[in-house]
Formats: structure tokens, sequence, C-alpha cells
């Protein structure tokens, strides 16, 4: 089939819910994607900063095709291996000291949302402004962005919305009935908008003195992306509650939502489930994933890299005008334009190379996190090669 075959079948069959790119890809190994027409693309993108290590990373290929082998779902009203080996190494890993399985980012808010409010007995739920929390009825009203939820009311009740990085405000938006605050250490969605260090702790001293939760989405900045295997370690904070996807599966998609031990106790049998959720399947290339990024020292070229690609774009936005911000945190990179950002996605595009735009102007890196500055430096010089040939 050709490319513009399957375009005009995707029309026909397929409900009309994304701008999509388009190329057709076929397949993909480490860095490189390949279209059905044999074109070849440097991913700047890693599926939405899924592919961290690496596409059709070898290792977790082959832990998936022995697990299917073997088992790949079998039911939560039964034990299996690979599910608890993945809670243990999670629990050792992080602040918190338990975990429930899920699919996708949007059922690990889900989780975190219904457990927080059954251990306080209490409703409200404070977000920031141009967070992006997922696409269910519930998260996409926690998503303070009425775009997302607007067109579907009536949406469920309970949440308040305040400007990110604005302790006063979110003071100010406390009340006997907050249950918790839920935020991202970077606003992925919302433009790469990363949180200040004492926001944070200010945040966190807020929760603490209020007896709110701190809910964390982890589900885009989690799994090595931001330069530590979790964003908040950064942040000197311990929240309640993280939720994380994107990453953990290297493509194999899972959620999982972790909380501590004192909060972890909201949760009984009947509370909460997922038919799915944590299948042998997902959790054995999950294992293999945090595997691989410890053996493989992704944390440090994630924080290497970041740091030499931040350093070369602060060198094009001395020599562009329209470049007006450079940001991020490892490898979840912003650059912001004074001009809508997807001409040049499309101009990359056609250059080989794969990045996206986000908030309208920002354009959105978040690479594989075994990329070399060999990478970085074509990635660099193609967006080079682009502004230049735009007028200032
Ligand atoms: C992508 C994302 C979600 C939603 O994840 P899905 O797997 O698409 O449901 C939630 N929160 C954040 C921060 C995200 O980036």
């Amino acid at each position: 089939m050709k490319s513009n075959q399957v375009i005009n079948n995707y029309d026909k069959f397929l409900l009309n819910t994304y701008g999509r790119q388009p190329i057709v890809i076929d397949h993909a190994h480490g860095v490189k994607v390949y279209d059905i027409e044999g074109n070849e693309y440097l991913d700047f993108f890693a599926g939405i900063a899924v592919n961290n290590v690496g596409q059709t990373n070898t290792k977790v290929v082959s832990t998936i095709q022995k697990q299917a082998e073997k088992l790949m779902h079998c039911s939560n009203i039964y034990y299996n291996i690979p599910a608890v080996e993945l809670a243990e190494k999670l629990a050792n890993l992080s602040d918190f000291n338990k975990v429930f399985f899920s699919n996708s980012g949007a059922e690990a808010n889900e989780a975190a949302i219904k457990l927080a409010r059954k251990y306080t007995g209490k409703g409200e739920i404070i977000t920031a402004l141009e967070s992006f929390h997922g696409r269910t009825m519930l998260t996409v009203t926690a998503t303070g962005q009425e775009k997302f939820s607007k067109p579907f009311k009536p949406v469920p009740p309970g949440f308040k919305y305040v400007p990110y990085n604005d302790i006063k405000a979110m003071k100010e938006a406390i009340s006997a009935d907050t249950c918790a605050i839920m935020l991202e250490v970077v606003q992925g969605e919302g433009g790469i908008n990363v949180a200040d260090k004492e926001y944070m702790k200010g945040v966190e001293k807020l929760c603490h003195d209020n007896d709110i939760l701190l809910i964390i989405d982890e589900v885009q900045t989690g799994i090595g992306r931001c330069g530590s295997l979790f964003a908040y370690e950064q942040y000197g904070i311990k929240p309640d509650i993280m939720s994380l996807a994107k990453g953990l599966g290297g493509g194999f998609p899972i959620g999982a939502t972790l909380a501590t031990d004192k909060v972890a106790v909201g949760f009984e049998p009947g509370d909460h489930g997922s038919t799915f959720g944590g299948n042998p399947l997902a959790c054995a290339a999950a294992n293999t994933v945090l595997d691989i990024i410890a053996e493989d020292h992704l944390i440090e070229n994630t924080k290497k890299m970041g740091q030499y690609t931040i350093d070369k774009l602060n060198g094009l936005k001395e020599k562009y005008d329209l470049i007006s911000d450079v940001r991020g945190l490892g490898l979840l990179i912003g650059i912001e334009l004074s001009m809508d950002g997807g001409d040049i996605v499309d101009k990359m595009r056609e250059k080989g190379i794969l990045i996206n735009c986000t908030a309208g102007k920002v354009l959105r890196l978040a690479p594989a996190l075994i990329i070399t500055e060999e990478n970085v430096d074509t990635m660099v010089q193609a967006l080079d090669d682009i502004f230049s040939k735009i007028n200032n």
C-alpha cells in the first residue's frame, strides 16, 4: 500500500481525533524511524516521550517475546511474578511503597485521584493552568486547559485551577475541602514549563501544613526523561502519590500509580481495578526498561545530552530573534518561538527529523535517552538551516 492510500483509509475508517503528520511509519530501531516509502528519520520525539530506551530495544523485544510465549495475561484475581518484581523495583527506586498498575497515563491519574479522595474523604483537587493530565472525563477536567473539557460538558465537579509557579495563588485556592494538589514537575503538553525549586518546596509545605496530599503527575517527566529516574527527585520533595506511564513500558502500554504506605491504606479490595492493568507482559517489559536505564547509564547520558542540547539551542537563540526562549529539564526541551511552530515541524520532517510542536509556539524535543552528540548536532544544524531561510 502507498502512503496516500493508507492516509485515505485512515480518513475513511478511523475517527478524526488527531492532527497527523503525513508519513506512514513502517519500522524503527534506536533513534531511527523508517516510513513505508523507505525514508529514514532521526527521531527527536520518541512517540511522545515513550521510547526512552530507543525504538525496538533488543532487550525489551527479547523480554516481550519470551514473556508472550509463557504468559500474556492471567487476571488480577491471581498472582504473577513480573508484576510483583516490577512493584518491588519501583518501590526500591522511589520514595513510594506501593503501586497500582493500569494501562495509560490517564488511568494512572484516575487511580491517583480516587485514592486521594478515598483516603482523605475530601473532594477538591487543585491543579495548574496549562497542565495536562489525560483524556478521560475525570482527567480532562483535572487538566487546566478548558479546550480539552468544554465540549464534553457536563464534566465532574471538584477541580480548581491556579497559575503554575505562583505559590500565592496556590495558598489562596486552598479550602477546608481541599483533598490534594496535583502537579506536573514540567508541564509537557502545556509548553515545557519547568517548576521552580522554591515553588515545589512551597507547595509541599502548604500540603504538609494543611493536611493535603501532593500528587505528582510524572507520566511524561518520569523514567529518566528529565535527568533523574523521577523528576521530583531533583526538587528535594516527597510527594504522597505519583503517576507514571509513557516511558515505563519501553513502548508497551502500562500505567502505574505509586503511593506511600500511609496513603496506600485508602484502597481496600473492590475500590479500584483494571482487567489488563499490570498484566505479566506489560510488567515484564517495564522491568527490562528499568534495568536498561541503570545498566546503560541512561540517566547520566540524559543529563549530559540535555545540557549539550540546551547549550547548542542557546547558540541558535543568539542568532535568531524568532527564538524567544529555550528551556527544559534533561531531555524534555522546549524552544519557544515568536511564531507558530507547525511549519517548522513540517520543514524538519522534510529534512528527515521528527520533532513536535505544543502550546502553538513551542517546539518540543523529547528524544530517546540514548541520543548522541552527533544526533543533536544533526538536529540543531537542520533547525539552523530552516531558521536562516525565514525572514526575522
Ligand atoms: C500523556 C500524559 C497523560 C496522559 O497519558 P495517556 O497515556 O495518554 O492517557 C497524563 N499526564 C501527562 C503529564 C501526560 O504527559
